[in-house]
């Protein structure tokens, strides 16, 4: 493969001026732009080699001797040898020059500064059932999301007609001042852009962008949670290039009338009557998946646990773990007796004999030292 010198690789003419190769540059630099090509080798070696010809040609010095001696003239000069760097050299280069007005890289919020008002990605609730948010599903949800206003083209002026910003004269920043340090901060009045509309865009109000509404089915994943984020790839924003931005989802989970979630753990109160428990009965209880069996024993006591473990939510980041269901005794007591069951509760403490008036075998001593005590 015969290799492209470096004006091919811009697409400029060798007679180009400074100006139009870093047009080239930056329209091609975002055109290979790794975040927009994940994973596309060839890509990232298209992105690397539009850097390198543009460390040189944008560098009068270094394109002099480019044009001179070729390649091999800046090879030994301190500096010219790009190809040395690695992909964060790169990075950087295309960062301090472009800063984060692209919304590639970390941090920042992904706006295109240079002609969109409003953000790319989206935010939005939805609730989901109980059941639904445990078990996961195909939901339908409708989105209101934004596409440059075809009015002003996403400018937010009238005409497209800008006039520079009087507060910050242009330059798009304002120098703030804190105690002896002065530091520069964008501008609040044209958000950095220098310019300002010379008439508000009556088609958006000025926003740049026009609402369009959506409806689109998302799968939400069993076990999803209150506080968990899902990103719904390209269902966000549109900006004036066609790019489309994400949309985030953020939960809402009903309650179950029976059901109590923690985590992935999930609660039930089971009910028993006293007797059932002295019974040793063995009782059916509801769980996520059909029934489970208590067995109840007269050492069961009030408010205790039986834990069923992997019987729980599925972790919605790791399916094959599930937490524990547990079901939490409730042992209910008659509040009031018929004379019927009052005989037959007596009738039947008789019939434990000494055992059922344990108090009075253990406090036998007692009684007899206090009547020598209080004489
Ligand atoms: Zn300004
Ligand atoms: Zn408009």
């Amino acid at each position: 493969m015969e290799e492209l010198c470096y004006y091919e690789v811009l697409e400029v003419s060798k007679d180009a001026t400074t100006t139009e190769i870093k047009k080239a540059y930056r329209k091609l630099a975002i055109k290979y732009h790794p975040d927009k090509n994940p994973g596309d080798k060839e890509a990232e070696e298209r992105f690397k080699l539009i850097n390198e010809a543009y460390s040189v040609l944008s560098d009068d010095k270094k394109r002099q001797i480019y044009d001179m001696y070729g390649k091999d003239g800046l090879n030994g000069q301190t500096g010219g040898g790009f190809s040395a760097g690695g992909m964060d050299d790169i990075m950087d280069i295309f960062n301090s020059m472009f800063g984060d007005s692209f919304g590639f890289g970390t941090g920042g919020s992904r706006r295109d500064s240079n002609s969109m008002l409003y953000e790319l990605d989206i935010e939005i609730e939805t609730t989901l059932e109980f059941n639904e948010a445990i078990f996961g599903c195909k939901k339908e949800i409708d989105i209101r999301y934004k596409e440059p206003c075809p009015d002003c083209e996403g400018t937010g002026a009238k005409d497209k007609e800008f006039i520079t910003c009087d507060y910050c004269k242009g330059h798009g920043q304002i120098m703030m001042r804190q105690g002896f340090m002065t530091f520069a901060q964008e501008c609040p009045q044209c958000n950095g852009k220098g310019k300002t509309p010379k008439e508000m865009c009556v088609g958006c109000s000025g926003t740049g962008g026009v609402d369009i509404d959506e409806s689109i089915t998302i799968d939400i994943p069993a076990g999803v949670n209150i506080g968990n984020r899902l990103r719904v790839p390209a269902k966000g924003n549109v900006d004036s290039r066609g790019r489309r931005g994400d949309l985030y989802v953020h939960f809402n989970i009903k309650d179950d009338e029976d059901f109590v979630r923690d985590g992935d753990d999930i609660y039930i109160e089971v009910p028993v009557f006293f007797t059932q428990i002295l019974l040793s009965e063995e009782i059916k209880i509801p769980s996520l998946e059909g029934e489970l069996t208590v067995k109840l024993s007269p050492k069961v006591k009030d408010k205790e646990h039986f834990i069923f473990k992997n019987k729980g939510v599925p972790n919605v980041n790791n399916p094959s773990y599930r937490g524990r269901f547990i079901a939490q005794v409730k042992i209910i007591y008659p509040k009031k007796l018929n004379r019927e069951q009052k005989e037959l509760l007596e009738k039947l403490q008789d019939s434990f004999g000494i055992d059922s008036k344990p108090h009075k075998s253990i406090f036998e001593s007692a009684f007899s030292r206090i009547k020598k005590w209080v004489k």
